[in-house]
């Protein structure tokens, strides 16, 4: 068969393309769903397309000031659409994930206040933003507390301890939907509106806040459709949709968007500056594909999970649990095998496919970390991409993948690599 002929151009043998389509056969019905998810969500785009007119004149920019700069606020008015709230914050200037938490978190705070987190520790880098680590600038220099409930032992809410931490001068809850690289399960939008009403019942006016990275569009409903104050996350991650080359959002009730609009420009100033240059184009387009993008990714992980857990390995999540992210961890035992699946990743990358990725000494890690990237925007993990730190259990965690057959190809590559080393 021509396909096989293909695989083998990869090195990928019939055996191995075999294994896997035995494994999409058993999947006919999971990649069913996931194409209806995509469809209800390609439809949501689209009425927020349609009912904010979007033209052609939006997909230009402007430069300087960027005052009426109509290309960049019709786009916030569609992320508002899509996350069900009165306002957004869609911003080049706002350079990645972690800085659109820092902005939600840093303008909707005041001194005397506090944080609370009910899920347990946040994603790595916040612990400087929150000043859990010391850091120059944190919320912790300018008199802002944090008090953290950690998860019981089965992922689950601690809702006495939580009801305990509720108090005068808790003015914020962030909530983690993904989880990220822990070993936690990721909340369903369900699980973190059952948290959310939690609070708001001990204390209405506390601003309910989700970081929705790794999470959009993986299901019809998003954090902010169960109360959720504020969504927030990265444009190089599910809602860009491949190609909006930098960015993030903060979708939310409109207070609390204008804090992080003074805060991100200057007071006075909020959302009326901020020139978006030549970028709209891919913000619209890729946030239009996003909904397709965000569904490969996830057939490619539950792919992955299917053909490893089948060889032997622990995969998490599972071959058959739900899905409420697109990152998938699959624990290989020894360093070898991971490097072998991220060479195998990084050989079918559309960019920089002839290169080897060697484990290296990465600041701000405690082990050598190996990563497989061959993206065409740096940095992206929508599209395929891989990385182990080089220690016990040897875990490797990847994610993304722009479309699926390419995300296909990836994981049968990084298998083949590892049964051609005698690694299976
Ligand atoms: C990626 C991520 C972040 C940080 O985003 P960056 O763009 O890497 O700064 C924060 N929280 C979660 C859950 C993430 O997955």
């Amino acid at each position: 068969m021509i396909i096989n002929d293909m695989y083998e151009r990869m090195g990928i043998t019939p055996e191995t393309t075999k294994k896997g389509q035995e494994i999409c056969d058993l999947l006919r019905e999971r990649f069913a769903l996931i194409d209806q998810t995509a469809e209800y969500n390609q439809l949501k785009v689209l009425n927020a397309f349609r009912d904010c007119k979007v033209s052609e004149a939006c997909l230009y920019g402007t430069t300087g000031y960027g005052y009426n700069d109509i290309g960049r606020d019709t786009l916030e008015d569609v992320y508002a659409h899509i996350f069900n709230t009165e306002a957004a914050l869609v911003r080049p200037q706002i350079t990645c994930g972690t800085h659109a938490l820092a902005l939600a978190l840093m303008s909707n705070l005041r001194p005397g206040d506090e944080l609370l987190s009910p899920v347990g520790k946040p994603y790595d880098t916040l612990e400087e933003v929150i000043g859990i680590r010391e850091s120059k600038g944190s919320l912790k220099e300018y008199g802002i507390s944090y008090r953290q409930v950690d998860l019981l032992e089965d992922s689950s809410f601690d809702y006495e301890k939580i009801k305990d931490a509720i108090n005068d001068k808790t003015r914020l809850v962030t909530i983690q939907r993904s989880k990220g690289y822990q070993t936690r399960k990721t909340f369903s939008v369900e699980e973190i509106g059952k948290l959310i009403a939690f609070v708001k019942d001990i204390k209405p006016d506390v601003i309910c806040m989700v970081d929705n990275c790794y999470g959009e569009f993986v299901e019809t409903v998003e954090p902010t459709d169960v109360g959720a104050d504020m969504v927030v996350g990265s444009l190089i991650k599910n809602p860009g949709g491949g190609l909006a080359p930098i960015g993030g959002y903060i979708a939310g009730r409109k207070d609390c968007i204008e804090n992080a609009a003074y805060r991100l420009t200057s007071p006075g100033l909020g959302k009326e500056v901020g020139a978006s240059l030549g970028i709209l184009k891919d913000f619209y387009q890729g946030l239009f594909l996003a909904p397709t993008v965000v569904a490969s990714a996830l057939k490619t992980s539950i792919f992955a999970a299917n053909l490893f857990e089948k060889a032997g390995f622990k995969v998490v999540p599972d071959s058959n649990e739900s899905r409420h992210d697109i990152i998938q961890a699959i624990t290989l035992g020894n360093e070898e095998r991971v490097c072998a699946f991220c060479e195998g990743i990084q050989a079918t990358a559309p960019v920089d496919s002839f290169v080897t990725p060697e484990p290296w000494d990465m600041p701000g890690y405690d082990a050598k970390v190996i990563m497989a990237a061959g993206a065409f925007v740096s940095g992206s993990s929508i599209e395929l991409s891989a990385d182990g730190p080089i220690k016990p259990p040897f875990a490797v965690y990847f994610q993304g993948g722009l479309t699926w057959p390419h995300g296909k190809a990836g994981i049968l590559k990084a298998y083949q690599t590892m049964a051609d080393r005698g690694l299976l």
